[in-house]
């Protein structure tokens, strides 16, 4: 039996990243690899430039 995981049919608006290049919304977020936790790496799948998001 499966049960049915809000945790992952959701859909949240911070989940994707508006691209700042192109304005897509088709983007990746990408783990940071510093002490950054203010900032979000995010890369985008359209014009395959990597981004930060800042909050
Ligand atoms: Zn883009």
């Amino acid at each position: 039996m499966r049960r049915p995981d809000p945790s992952v049919d959701t859909h949240e608006d911070d989940a994707q990243a508006e691209c700042p290049y192109c304005g897509s919304t088709h983007t990746e977020q990408e783990h940071p690899k510093g002490p950054s936790l203010c900032r979000s790496m995010h890369f985008c799948n359209d014009c395959g430039e990597p981004f930060e998001t800042f909050g």
